[in-house]
């Protein structure tokens, strides 16, 4: 897709934010503890690269990600820290994991005899780095009993070649939520599995940003951290955040175009919208191929720090607001972030689409450039 470097809207993303946000987690982990900054899906839609190496800058010791071609971009990028795949891979993509230091989790054993036979094949260029996962109760990927278990980490044991047991986790699917009743059913069920273990691994860990923020002694030596990081409470406003997040990106463009509605004049497709009275209408060049939804039509962005209405449908590449008074083309608007004493936050966009602030950072399109400050 064309990068829109021609057109006045874009992502700034604040690398200070990042780092701010990082840090401080960085600060209260408790010595051993190291964090592992979560890039998958473009750094939540900021940028893989640039949020990685802010992560770094801050005190990151590692990454995740979530397929194999994110952590190759890392490395391409000359990063050469520890990186782990959250998702399940190919087991052909064995040699190329273990040659590139990139580390698999595994959530079944027949994942392991097959991706030993291809790193024989291979002749197995270094041994592959494993992260076995378990499902304590998200009922997404990993072991779900301790026979299954024992029996990955005895296999692991004796093809010390070919593997290197590296870690072991689980992903809570409720740390967010104030009722703390399926968390310590998980949490419990961790325990008894990691209880059978023959032996502990180099990493052990539990804890996504709302694990750390919300249930910090759960964290053992690892902290799988995301959406905290990009300032982001992961709770939405559910659980109040144990320190100040600083959102990272915001969205702004400008006014290309205004005119004067009369009375009875419609805007945009199906003409859902009909002004009253005559009124100021501009056009800002932004749509959902950007990933700006068009659910928006009725919420407000900010011409010159002024909330204004989305009147109309949302079109693909442009959505009109009704001004004040009329603006001069170029004035600047805010569709995510601050103007003045008014903010909008990903948070009320998420809200007023009936979804999640991560959806919404991960749905902008690479239309959109990405600027950092
Ligand atoms: N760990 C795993 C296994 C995940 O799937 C994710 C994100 O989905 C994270 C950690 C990071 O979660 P968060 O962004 O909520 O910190």
């Amino acid at each position: 897709m064309a990068i829109g470097e021609h057109r006045p809207t874009q992502l700034v993303i604040d690398r200070q934010a990042l780092r701010q946000n990082i840090h401080a987690e960085v600060e209260r982990l408790t010595p051993g503890c190291d964090l592992f900054m979560v890039v998958k899906a473009n750094g939540y839609g900021h940028g893989a690269v640039q949020v990685a190496q802010a992560a770094k800058d801050a005190g990151a010791r590692g990454f995740c990600v979530a397929i194999l071609d994110e952590a190759l971009e890392l490395r391409a990028a000359g990063f050469n820290e520890p990186i782990l795949i959250l998702g399940v891979t190919s087991p052909a993509d064995a040699p190329l994991m273990a040659k590139e230091h990139i580390s698999a989790t595994v959530a079944a054993m027949d994942w392991l005899t097959e991706a030993e036979s291809y790193l024989n094949l291979a002749g197995t260029p270094a041994p592959l780095r494993v992260h076995l996962g378990l499902d304590t109760g998200m009922g997404r990927i990993g072991f779900r009993n301790a026979p299954d278990l024992v029996a990955a980490v005895d296999y692991l044991t004796s093809h010390a070649t070919e593997f290197e047991f590296e870690g072991v986790f689980t992903h809570f699917s409720t740390a967010d939520d104030p009722d703390d009743t399926y968390f310590k059913q998980q949490f419990a069920k961790w325990q008894t599995l990691t209880k059978a273990l023959p032996r502990r691994p180099r990493y052990v860990h539990v804890s996504n940003s709302a694990t750390s923020l919300w249930h910090a002694a759960c964290n053992d030596n690892l902290v799988r951290y995301g959406v905290a990081g990009y300032g982001l409470n992961p709770s939405g406003t559910a659980i109040q955040e144990p320190f100040h997040l600083q959102p990272a990106l915001s969205l702004t463009s400008e006014l290309v175009y205004t005119k004067r509605l009369a009375a009875g004049e419609s805007v945009s497709y199906g003409a859902t919208y009909t002004a009253k009275e005559a009124e100021w209408v501009g056009t800002v060049p932004i749509g959902y191929a950007d990933g700006y939804e068009r659910r928006l039509q009725g919420f407000h962005v900010l011409v010159d720090g002024q909330p204004c209405e989305i009147i109309g449908r949302v079109c693909m590449d442009q959505l009109m607001v009704r001004l004040p008074h009329n603006c001069p083309r170029g004035t600047k608007v805010t569709l995510i972030g601050k103007d003045g004493d008014q903010e909008i936050t990903l948070q009320d966009v998420a809200t007023y689409c009936g979804t999640i602030h991560y959806e919404i950072a991960c749905g902008f399109t690479s239309r959109l450039p990405r600027r950092y400050i």
